[in-house]
C-alpha cells in the first residue's frame, strides 16, 4: 500500500463488531493461563508481559511506522532523546566508539560530546561532505560500531547523502543508524538507500500536533549482526536466559534485543495514552508533510525576495548547496523548517516580537507556526563569536511553518519584517 493508505490503516484491523479506532489498552500487565504459558512468554519478549516491554496500543503504531519506513520492528520510546540514546546503547559497549556527522541536532551533539564519553562511549564528528577517504581514516577498527547522521539536520539543515555514508559504513562492517525526524518517512525512506536503523523524535511531525513526547526505532532487518563485529547479538544473553538474539530473532534481532535488555534495564517505554495521540498525528502524515512542503518553500521564496533579510536556507531553494542532494533524497520537498538570517541578534529578536500569528516556542515541525531564535535561547551562553565557531548566525531565525494559509503566513512575516 502507499503511504497516504498506510498512515491510516497500518498497525490495526478491526474486526466484526470491534471498535474502528484502536482502544487504549490502559493496563500495566497480563493475565496468564498457566505457569507454562508465562514462562513461554517471556522467551518472547515481543509478546505482552508487562507493559514495559510491549502493549497492544504501542504494538499497533509501531507496526504502522515499520510499515512506513519499509522496516521489519519498531520500539517505541519515551522521546527522541531516549532513541538515540538505545540506538547506540544497542550497539556500544565501554571502550566503543561512533562516528557522527557534524550539524546534527543539538541534543545529540550533547549526548555524544558529554555524556556518553562518560560512559566510554566516544564519538567523531564529521562533516557531511567529508570525501570516502577521511570517512575511512577516522574510522577505528574493533572500536567503531556505527555510523549516526539526520537525513534533514536540525538546525542546519544538511541534506545528507545516506548512499555515500551506508556504502562505507558497509565496507567497514558497521550499520548506518539515521534520524529521520525532519524529512519523515513520507519524504524519505532512509532504509532505501541503504541504512540499517532508523530513529525518530515522533514529538515532531509525526505527531505534529504538539500533544506528546515520543521517539521510535526502527529496523531495516537488512544488516548482518553476524559479521563478526557484534557479538552481543550471535552470543546467548545470559540475563535473559540464554537468548541468542540472531539465532531466535532473525531479521528482527536488533529490536528484540534492544527490547529484551535495554527496555527491560532502562524503562524508557511510553505510556498507551501517548502511543494514542501519536496515532492519530501519524493518520495525516502524508496529507501534511505535503502541505508543509508547499508552505515552507513559498515562505523560503519570500523571504528571499526581503532586502531585509541576509540569507535563507533551505534545501528546496535553487541557490542551495544542497538542492541537488534534496532532488535526490526528498524529492517531494524538504519540510516545514526554513533558516532566515537578519542583520544581528537585535534585529532578529525585533523581529520575533513583531510577529503576530506565528508563535515564539521551543519546538519545531507543528501544525502552527513556530519560531525561535537560537542566539537568545537555546544558544544564549555563546557570546557574537562563539556563535560564528558554532556555524550559528546570531541574526538566525528558524522559521518553522505549519499549515495556516500560506498567504497569511507572509502577511504576518512581512508586517514584522517592516517593524523591525
Ligand atoms: N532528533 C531531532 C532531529 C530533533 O529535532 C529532536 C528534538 O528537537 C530530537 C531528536 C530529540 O527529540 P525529543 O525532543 O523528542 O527528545
Amino acid at each position: 500500500m502507499r503511504d497516504e493508505t498506510l498512515c491510516l490503516h497500518s498497525g490495526y484491523t478491526p474486526k466484526n463488531g470491534e471498535p474502528c479506532v484502536f482502544p487504549i489498552v490502559q493496563s500495566t500487565t497480563y493475565k496468564f493461563d498457566s505457569t507454562s504459558q508465562m514462562g513461554n512468554a517471556f522467551d518472547m519478549p515481543v509478546v505482552q508481559i508487562y507493559s514495559r516491554f510491549t502493549n497492544p496500543t504501542n504494538e499497533a503504531v509501531e507496526r504502522k511506522i515499520a510499515d512506513l519506513e519499509s522496516g521489519v520492528a519498531a520500539m517505541l520510546t519515551t522521546s527522541g532523546q531516549a532513541a538515540t540514546l538505545l540506538s547506540i546503547m544497542n550497539l556500544c559497549n565501554a571502550g566503543d566508539h561512533i562516528i557522527c556527522v557534524a550539524g546534527v541536532y543539538g541534543g545529540t551533539v550533547n549526548l555524544f560530546k558529554t555524556t556518553l564519553p562518560r560512559y566510554g562511549i566516544d564519538c567523531t564528528f564529521v562533516e557531511a561532505d567529508a570525501d570516502e577517504e577521511t570517512l575511512r581514516k577516522i574510522f577505528l577498527p574493533n572500536k567503531t560500531k556505527a555510523f549516526f547522521g539526520e537525513t534533514i539536520a536540525n538546525p542546519s539543515l544538511t541534506v545528507l547523502d545516506i548512499e555515500k555514508f551506508s556504502r562505507i559504513a558497509h565496507e567497514l562492517g558497521v550499520p548506518l543508524i539515521i534520524d529521520n525526524t525532519f524529512a519523515t518517512p513520507i519524504l524519505c525512506k532512509p532504509f532505501l538507500f541503504g541504512a540499517d536503523i532508523v530513529i525518530h523524535s515522533t514529538s515532531k511531525y509525526m505527531d505534529g500536533h504538539a500533544l506528546q513526547v515520543g521517539g521510535v526505532i526502527v529496523d531495516s532487518g537488512r544488516f548482518d549482526w553476524a559479521n563478526g563485529n557484534f557479538p552481543s547479538f550471535t552470543k546467548p544473553d545470559e540475563s535473559y536466559h540464554g537468548m541468542v538474539y540472531v539465532r531466535d530473532f532473525g531479521k528482527a534481532a536488533y529490536i528484540a534485543k534492544a527490547r529484551a535488555q535495554l527496555m527491560r534495564d532502562l524503562g524508557v517505554y511510553p505510556s498507551a495514552h501517548s502511543a494514542f495521540l501519536l496515532n492519530i498525528g501519524l493518520e495525516t502524515l502524508a496529507l501534511r508533510m505535503e502541505r508543509y512542503c508547499y508552505n515552507a518553500l513559498a515562505a523560503a521564496e519570500f523571504f528571499s525576495s526581503s532586502d531585509k533579510v541576509v540569507s535563507v536556507n533551505y534545501p528546496m531553494l535553487p541557490g542551495s548547496k544542497y538542492y541537488e542532494t534534496a532532488l535526490k533524497y526528498v524529492p517531494k520537498g524538504a519540510g516545514g523548517v526554513v533558516s532566515v538570517s537578519l542583520q544581528t541578534r537585535e534585529k532578529a529578536a525585533a523581529f520575533l516580537d513583531a510577529l503576530k500569528l506565528a508563535r515564539l516556542e521551543v519546538h519545531v515541525a507543528d501544525i502552527r507556526t513556530c519560531v525561535l531564535h537560537p542566539a537568545t535561547s537555546t544558544h544564549r551562553q555563546l557570546s557574537d563569536d562563539g556563535l560564528k565557531a558554532a556555524g550559528v548566525h546570531p541574526g538566525l531565525v528558524r522559521f518553522s511553518v505549519g499549515l495556516e494559509h500560506i498567504d497569511d503566513i507572509i502577511a504576518d512575516a512581512e508586517q514584522a519584517l517592516n517593524a523591525i
